[in-house]
């Protein structure tokens, strides 16, 4: 192994994903010399069409597959790239609920959070990364489930997206990370290294060390040993306790891992919903939140195709019909996983496991979901776990079970967090109210890892809107 390159830097960034953008950002706006360093490539957004197999190979962590086992599977996926799980996604964007919050402060004793002390953070990170509203008329997919919310008395809301609509309605650019926060930290003298993955963290004569590997273009690795005063992690809500427990790091670090678990539906309507270039869908149904919510998922071919897997000629039937087709999903909060390393594995594994509860919310979404696309005029609705049959009538919606009882990996999720929550309550906390960690100098957590529990609804803002105010606290009282 030859010598590592030995960096310096005032405040190391590891992870550039929403938390660790906003952080660095405003650590370098504050004048402090900042280093980040991604472990994957610096990508433009177009590098790769979104939702492509090259996009997922590129931009995602191990091609977007991940499982989280257990008799109950889950699979997930992660961005692994500069802007991390925000260049993949779609922005639909919320503020966290106020309950949310309310019950991070009761139950995990986080201090001065709430919506009114919240909004000021939620707003500075929409000032940069812009959030807004179809400026037209949705997609018709989208339209479709308002519809059947609508039909049933059910409160169905837009989705504002960060995302910068054209004002005639045929597109616009998402609002990811590459193309804002990172621009700014760039702009305000912030250094940034892709390909640099960190291994381990140790503490020597009042400093951090940080050693792991770079690589370069053409993937030849390079160790690395980085010496700085202060850390934030920000690895994202898997990787951040996977890379505090190699250094040593314990405490409430990777016994609570949270999901979104969802479980989709692929809707047949007797008329075209899904035309090739509509804007991504963005209704989504609020009536069953905090227990469930619903949405429309992206029904490119390719999805509809992999959605439809386990089918007989479900490939011809995309074929044929798939103009006609919509993926619709229901997500739930329940579920909980531990993140732990595995000698020899660069990955850790993570472990979950569900309880008769929160397979009952599942089974009750599902059927919940089907009576609202069945009110939507589909004419069929697929459930996308083996062994379900189609729901074509009232009564097939009635047959349906009222728990999940698949394990085959039917379930998946796209929001991971609070595998390292903050607050003052040190037996159930990984970090102090604002991200700093129990017993440790100058080490922060700056991702979704602090969310202290699902946020019900998508979490990004929430991801932002902490980092910005816990990074304006360690700022404002000098890393005290
Ligand atoms: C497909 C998809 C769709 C989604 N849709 C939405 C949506 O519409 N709305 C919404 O609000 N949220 C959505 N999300 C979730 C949202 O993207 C995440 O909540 C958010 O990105 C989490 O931010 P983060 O900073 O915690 O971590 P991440 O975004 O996961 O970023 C962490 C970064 O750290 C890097 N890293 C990890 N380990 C190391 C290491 N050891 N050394 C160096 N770098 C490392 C990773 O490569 C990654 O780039 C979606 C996510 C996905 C994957």
């Amino acid at each position: 192994m030859s010598r590592p390159d030995v960096m310096t830097t005032s405040i190391l960034v590891i992870g550039s994903g929403p938390g660790g953008c906003v952080s660095g950002t405003l650590l370098a706006e504050a004048g402090h010399d900042v280093l980040m360093v991604e472990e994957g490539e610096h990508l433009s957004l177009d590098a790769a069409p979104h939702f492509s197999r090259e996009e997922m190979l590129r931009k995602y962590r191990n091609g977007g597959v991940s499982v989280a086992l257990g008799r109950h599977k889950l699979a997930w996926v992660e961005g692994r790239c500069v802007g991390g799980g925000s260049e993949v996604n779609r922005g639909l964007y919320r503020r966290t609920p106020d309950y949310v919050l309310e019950s991070w402060r009761k139950d995990f004793g986080v201090d001065n959070i709430g919506t009114h002390s919240m909004k000021a953070h939620f707003t500075a990170c929409e000032e940069i990364a812009r959030v807004e509203y179809v400026p037209g008329t949705p997609s018709e997919m989208s339209q479709r489930l308002q519809r059947g919310a609508q039909a049933l008395g059910w409160q169905s809301t837009e989705a504002p997206r960060l995302f910068s609509y054209d004002p005639d309605g045929n597109g616009g650019r998402r609002q990811s990370m590459s193309e804002t926060f990172v621009r700014r930290f760039l702009q305000h003298g912030g250094r940034l290294h892709a390909r640099t993955r960190i291994d381990r963290l140790r503490r020597v004569s009042g400093a951090w060390i940080a050693t792991g590997t770079t690589k370069d273009a053409a993937g030849r690795s390079q160790p690395i040993e980085i010496r700085s005063e202060r850390v934030f992690v920000a690895c994202g809500a898997v990787q951040t306790p996977a890379l505090l427990r190699r250094s040593g790091i314990t405490h409430n670090v990777g016994n609570s891992l949270r999901f979104h678990p969802m479980v989709k539906v692929v809707a047949e309507f007797d008329r075209d919903v899904n035309a090739a270039g509509d804007l991504d869908p963005v209704h989504q149904i609020k009536e069953f939140e905090p227990s469930f919510g619903m949405g429309c998922s992206i029904s490119k071919r390719p999805m509809l195709g992999v959605a439809l897997s386990d089918r007989h000629g479900a490939w011809d039937l995309v074929q044929e019909r798939s103009r006609r087709m919509g993926i619709y999903y229901v997500q739930t909060t329940g579920g909980s996983a531990t993140v732990r390393n595995l000698p020899g594995f660069s990955d850790p594994l993570v472990r979950i496991g569900f309880t008769a509860d929160d397979l009952h919310v599942l089974g009750t979404g599902l059927r919940k979901l089907c009576e609202g696309l069945r009110a939507a005029d589909a004419v069929r609705v697929i459930p996308c776990v083996a062994g379900y049959a189609d729901v074509a009538s009232k009564r097939g919606v009635e047959f349906m079970p009222s728990s999940l009882d698949s394990s085959d990996g039917s379930v998946t999720s796209v929001h991971v967090f609070s595998s390292c929550p903050m607050g003052e309550n040190e037996r159930r906390t990984a970090t102090n109210s604002f991200g700093k960690v129990h017993g440790a100098d100058g080490l922060y957590i700056a991702d979704a890892s602090l969310l202290c529990t699902p946020t019900v609804v998508n979490p990004q803002g929430t991801v932002m809107g902490v980092a910005h105010r816990n990074v304006l606290d360690a700022i404002e009282r000098r890393f005290g």
